[in-house]
């Protein structure tokens, strides 16, 4: 037989169950025990779901009240001490509620504190708490709720895997602020504590333990291939077996390094890179298990069962019963279950498969590999087949005007028409704003009630007009609102959206929508990415008459807001039958069209949204330049059609600058508002060694937190940029939008944000 496991499953729910239980017992609405029988109910659904679909294996240890990465954190006792948890450390057991603290500030019980700080996990859209750490620290075992969990597996009478971040992995996400820190100095301290999961594992009878190692499709400095040598020879004798998992790419020069670990198995990604299979199946030593990843753990595209079948072959051949079958990573990063979409069109939902579809074709594939295929596994085959020629040939891929439009754009279109100091002055004259003009990223809050007449719009309960009239209502309150806050630039406040992606995508052509297919973002936060099925146009302007209608209300300057052509990309499931940068070109000539209208229009000012510009990055560094270059032109792409006078914002968040700055200049934007203030202004280091030459908004304050912000402290954090950034380029602006807070939070922050943009004034004016 062929082994069929998957490296971990969506914790979230077909129906986003575990959003809505955590966000309800933050706000006091559902007490603990109901919270902990939502997260047992969601793993016993899961495993199920795995087990009906024919796995060998259940895995465990995927699920998190917030995210596995801190999972790991907590289990180790890595809790950092303003979490005042030294005594829960100590006594063996971290409180859920100091998690929920780390994780965002604050949680029902337990005092407020600075969280830790969130970043994109690898190349997704995921994001993780990073590890605090700290030179000398100490790790204990601090969390028994791993091995709860595989206990309820055992008793649900499943064969259990459990899955962990490794050990190195989880250092190398982590990051410790004193100078002159090495992460691997902890290694030998926090081995011994991973020794002691593995040990309880074993007593619980697990044979098999999966440790996530993605750090490894990654370069790694010499120090840390030793690293990853010595710890795993440390942790050998563990009385189990363990499952080395890389995922999200090939190997590379780490190749020999991950065949030789002297563990049980290893796990490739061979969607990503195809082609490492048959050097890993060369160097693989003859006693090692190859989980190999043959599914798309980071798309919906519906696999290609008989090709997959003829490309493995030769593994199984060579592997026999030491070969195993699984999505290339975790099936967190797609949605749960196609089935729930029964408003898509039945050509369409034959051409993708989400989490629950991606179980079946596992264990499909897993069975034709080990000669146990049955009729209804032929069947899957064959359906899969004739569905993917009919994708191939349908004439909702292509259309001709979209290419030959791209065919003709010059050079001339890939830049403003003049440079940033000419564009400054015609700007300074336009705009008229004071010294640390003050801004929002562009959203306000999402009131239940604007997420009630979205709904009922959408059901079609409330009719256009109706609609239109709420959200005009909702836009000239969020101008009277700024208006009276004091802020310099305003924003309409984007009630109209449900999301920055889905709104655009869903009046463009060539995208296509789910109704539930929800990927986690960062803790209960959910995000719904569209499809890009085919070639991308704009037959209408999308967001004219809302920004027109909220300049009209004001004489103060309006921004209009737009989500550039990388993050468009970034942020959907993007075609697979043509190069992402081909796709990325389309959507920058739609939103083209777009910028070009809001000027027309009167908007002053247009911010496109670049939030995911350098997740794309490619994570070996040698391929970095050739997507800086095409994602660099896409965004110029859309925005060089603005006039010197019209100034173009961008926004990043949670994105570290240092090695991409000459990306982020090449934007050429004249303003950019990044986040900041997590990481105590240590991002604007990047923009001062650089020289950046355009202006900036650092962050002040971390959105992510219902903490509302001191005048002080912003000052202060603003006088640390001013250190770097001449004061005349300087902005004052939250780290984000503001869409997930209350307006009861929004407005004093604000109020002291505005507090401290005038302080900012008597100093330096
Ligand atoms: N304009 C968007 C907003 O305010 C930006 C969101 C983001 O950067 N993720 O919501
Ligand atoms: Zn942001």
């Amino acid at each position: 037989m062929t082994l069929a496991h998957v490296l971990g499953y969506p914790r979230i729910g077909a129906d986003r169950e575990l959003k809505r239980a955590v966000e309800a017992y933050w706000q006091g609405e559902l007490d603990r025990e109901s919270l902990e029988a939502c997260g047992r109910e969601l793993r016993v659904r899961h495993w199920q779901a795995q087990h009906d679909a024919g796995l060998d294996l259940v895995t465990v240890g995927d699920f998190a009240f917030y995210d596995q990465v801190l999972n790991v954190s907590v289990l180790v006792g890595a809790v950092p001490a303003r979490f005042a948890a030294e005594a829960e450390v100590a006594r063996g057991e971290v409180e859920l509620d100091t998690q929920f603290r780390m994780a965002r500030g604050r949680a029902p019980s337990g005092a407020p504190a600075a969280a830790c700080e969130m970043t994109k996990y690898f190349d997704t859209n995921y994001h993780y708490l990073v590890p605090e750490l700290h030179a000398g620290q100490e790790f204990r075992l601090a969390s028994s709720r791993l091995f709860d969990e595989v206990a309820e597996a055992r008793a649900a009478g499943h064969p259990v895997k459990v899955v962990l971040t490794g050990p190195l992995t989880w250092l190398w996400l982590g990051k410790g602020r004193e100078e002159g820190f090495d992460r691997l100095s902890l290694l030998e301290a926090l081995l011994p504590v991973y020794a002691l999961i593995l040990g309880r594992l074993a007593e619980q009878g697990v044979e098999w333990v999966q440790l996530d190692e993605p750090a490894l499709v990654q370069d790694l400095p010499a120090e840390w291939r030793q690293a990853f040598e010595f710890a795993y020879n440390r942790l050998r004798s563990a009385p189990v077996k363990l499952l080395v998992a890389t995922y999200f790419g090939g190997l590379g020069d780490n190749l020999r390094l991950a065949v030789s670990l002297p563990v049980d198995g290893l796990h490739i990604d061979t969607v990503r890179a195809p082609e490492q299979l048959t050097a890993v199946l060369d160097n693989l030593p003859g006693y090692k298990v190859l989980s190999v990843g043959a599914i798309d753990g980071r798309n919906i595209w519906r696999a290609d069962l008989a090709a997959l079948r003829e490309r493995l072959a030769n593994a199984r051949m060579r592997l026999g019963e030491r070969l195993w079958l699984a999505p290339s990573c975790s099936l967190l990063h797609v949605p749960v279950d196609l089935e729930a979409e029964t408003e898509l069109d039945e050509e369409l939902q034959s051409w993708l498969a989400f989490a629950r579809q991606k179980l079946d074709e596992t264990v499909t594939l897993a069975r034709l590999l080990g000669n146990r295929g049955t009729d209804e596994d032929r069947a899957r085959v064959a359906a899969a087949t004739a569905a993917l020629d009919a994708r191939r040939a349908s004439p909702r891929l292509h259309r001709p005007e979209v290419a030959q439009r791209l065919e003709s754009v010059g050079d001339g279109e890939r830049s403003r028409d003049n440079p940033y100091p000419v564009r400054a002055k015609a700007q300074r004259r336009a705009l008229d704003l004071p010294l640390f003009p003050t801004t929002t990223i562009g959203s306000f809050p999402q009131t239940g009630e604007i997420r009630a007449a979205r709904r009922a719009f959408k059901n079609g309960e409330l009719g256009p007009a109706a609609y239109e009239a709420k959200m005009r209502e909702e836009i000239a309150d969020a101008v009277r609102r700024q208006e009276s806050l004091g802020i310099d630039m305003l924003v309409h406040g984007e009630a109209e959206r449900n999301d920055m992606v889905e709104y655009f995508g869903e009046q463009l052509e060539g995208y296509v929508f789910t109704r539930h297919g929800w990927v986690q973002s960062y803790g209960s936060r959910c995000v719904k990415p569209p499809i890009i099925v085919g070639d991308v146009s704009r037959p209408a302007p999308m967001t004219v008459v809302w920004s027109r209608y909220a300049q009209s209300l004001t004489a103060r300057p309006m921004k209009g807001m737009l989500t550039g052509p990388v993050t468009m990309l970034q942020w959907s499931f993007v075609r697979d039958d043509q190069p992402r940068e081909a796709t990325c070109r389309q959507i920058a000539l739609a939103l083209r069209d777009e910028v070009a209208d809001l000027e027309a229009a009167g908007i002053p000012a247009i911010q496109i949204d670049e939030p995911a510009l350098r997740e794309g990055l490619p994570l070996r560094q040698g391929e970095w330049q050739t997507y800086l270059d095409w994602a660099v032109e896409c965004f110029r792409l859309t925005a060089s059609v603005a006039r010197d006078a019209t100034q173009i914002h961008t926004h990043m968040c949670y994105s570290e600058f240092n090695d991409i700055i000459t990306a982020v200049a090449a934007l050429d934007a004249d303003v950019i508002t990044i986040e900041t203030s997590r990481s105590n202004m240590e991002l604007l280091d990047a923009f001062q060694d650089f020289a950046y030459p355009n202006e900036i908004g650092p962050g002040v304050y971390d959105i992510h937190s219902p903490n509302v912000p001191e005048v002080a402290w912003m000052v202060q954090l603003m006088e640390k940029a001013a250190e770097r950034i001449p004061v005349e380029r300087l902005w004052v602006n939250p780290d984000c939008g503001l869409k997930t807070r209350g307006w009861a939070e929004v407005e004093p922050a604000l109020a002291n944000m505005v507090e401290a943009a005038r302080e900012l004034r008597r100093r330096h004016g």
